[in-house]
């Protein structure tokens, strides 16, 4: 066990270590290349009886962990979405993991309730979120959008759901390309899996809201109970902007609530050239977005604004003996704000990232960003073995190899990931194989963007 006499030397040690990890990232392997139970058959079956040294701990994080794990913050990282850290985030991490503060009532840190408080304020602002909304910070989208499906469900069941179990016959609706996070929620909220209703997307993947006003009709009409619309400003697979205005209006008609989901895409918000997305936005119940893919914060950190706060509370709040305080009522307590009753001290991270860059840091970033993905997307389709699928978008880019034949884009992404060069992923658009490219890795630069046009031309 370290001592407090030791702990400087061991730290420097440690502070050696990622700073070498950075300094080398661009020569890793961006993708892990192990085969199932190589790093699990590497590490002894037991634990150790007697403490070990940290430099005996640190060969084997480099000899039998760093082989199986894909490096999310290498700059040849273009797949899924981002999930970006960055040296402000990193130093407010190693802060809140110093304190180890349990954040779950405002008693038990009040600094960091107020300062959720003032981080969710501070980017409701800078996003240009209409002020009827309040804020607090999840640890994931998906447990935002569970949030908002629960609290959807106790509105349209005035709350008795939580008090004699979900009745039948409640329904959800978002498009055919939302987040898989939506489906798990409404079986999570025991609305059943099966009262998911997906609507059709036109051909650009976004929500129809002529067949999401039918579905409602029909279910209203069956008897059933529509209890939230989930729309997404930026999806998974092709970042596709559901038609918020059209959704909104809507959702106001048969009184439905109207949760938008815009994990990736909600950080252009930050740019005012990209806020046209939210059109609508003073009509939505709720909305999420992760600082923790694009927003230059490491993983977590979800941003949740609802704006009905009571209502979410009244949803989750449940109040032992032994969580009785006296300040109840006149501050945050924001174990009521979510489902789990620990919380991490996320709030300082953010706060550093925001002071650290500053919103205009922020913002340069982001754009330099975008017109990174614009340089890649212009040339791969100038060299005329690609097709691009979509204009180049928010710092991501989807196309194919020209072939009828798909498996051509396939081989390509396997034969590039497999190379360790870059790292790439994939959809499934109208049916057919596409690449799914970001150009939204913190301290990408244009080299890297040249060096994977490069790896692509290479297989
Ligand atoms: C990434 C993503 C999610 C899931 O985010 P988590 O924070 O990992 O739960 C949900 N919705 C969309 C649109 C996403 O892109």
């Amino acid at each position: 066990m370290i001592q407090r006499e030791n702990f400087r030397k061991e730290a420097d040690r440690i502070l050696d270590w990622v700073d070498g990890y950075f300094g080398r990232l661009r020569e890793l392997p961006v993708k892990s290349s192990v085969k199932p139970r190589d790093i699990y058959d590497k590490l002894p079956s037991e634990a150790p009886l007697q403490g070990e040294d940290m430099e005996r701990i640190l060969q084997d994080l480099d000899t039998i962990i760093l082989p199986g794990v894909t490096h999310w913050q290498h700059p040849s990282f273009h797949a899924y979405f981002p999930a970006n850290s960055s040296y402000e985030s990193l130093f407010g991490e190693m802060i809140t993991a110093a304190i180890g503060a349990q954040c779950m009532v405002w008693e038990t840190s009040p600094a960091a309730a107020e300062l959720e408080q003032r981080m969710t304020e501070w980017v409701a602002d800078a996003i240009g979120l209409p002020k009827t909304f309040t804020g607090v910070i999840q640890d994931s989208a998906s447990s935002a959008t569970l949030a908002a499906i629960l609290t959807a469900r106790e509105k349209a069941t005035q709350f008795r759901s939580n008090l004699d179990g979900v009745p039948r016959g409640l329904r959800v609706y978002c498009s055919s390309e939302a987040h898989s996070s939506v489906e798990k929620g409404v079986g999570v909220a025991g609305i059943g899996r099966n009262n998911l209703v997906r609507i059709e997307t036109d051909a650009e993947q976004r929500m129809i809201p002529e067949q999401l006003e039918k579905a409602l009709q029909d279910d209203i009409a069956a008897g059933l109970t529509p209890v939230c619309v989930v729309a997404a400003i930026g999806t998974t697979g092709t970042v596709a902007l559901d038609p918020l205005p059209e959704i909104a209006a809507i959702c106001q008609k048969y009184n439905v609530w109207l949760h938008v989901d815009a994990a990736f895409a909600g950080t252009a918000l930050l740019l005012p050239e990209y806020r046209y997305m939210i059109e609508g936005m003073e009509l939505v119940d709720s909305f999420v977005f992760n600082p923790h893919k694009w927003m230059f914060t490491n993983f977590d950190c979800s941003l949740y604004y609802i704006k009905d706060p009571e209502s979410l509370v009244r949803t989750f709040d449940i109040l032992p003996e032994y969580l009785k305080t006296a300040t109840r009522g006149l501050v945050n307590d924001y174990r009521d704000w979510g489902i789990p009753l620990g919380r991490r001290f996320r709030a300082l991270k953010l706060w550093f990232v925001l002071r650290g860059f500053g919103l205009e840091g922020v913002r340069r970033r982001l754009r330099e960003q975008i017109a990174l993905n614009e340089y890649f997307a212009e040339k791969i389709s100038r060299s005329g073995r690609f097709t691009l699928l979509r204009k180049p978008f928010l710092g991501f880019t989807l196309f194919r190899v020209n072939d009828d034949d798909d498996s051509a884009s396939e081989r390509l992404l396997a034969a590039v990931n497999a190379s360790g060069k870059a790292y790439l992923s994939h959809t499934k658009v109208n049916g057919r194989y596409a690449i799914r490219f970001h150009s939204t890795q913190t301290y990408i630069q244009k080299e890297d963007i040249d060096r994977t046009v490069e790896t692509l031309h290479q297989f």
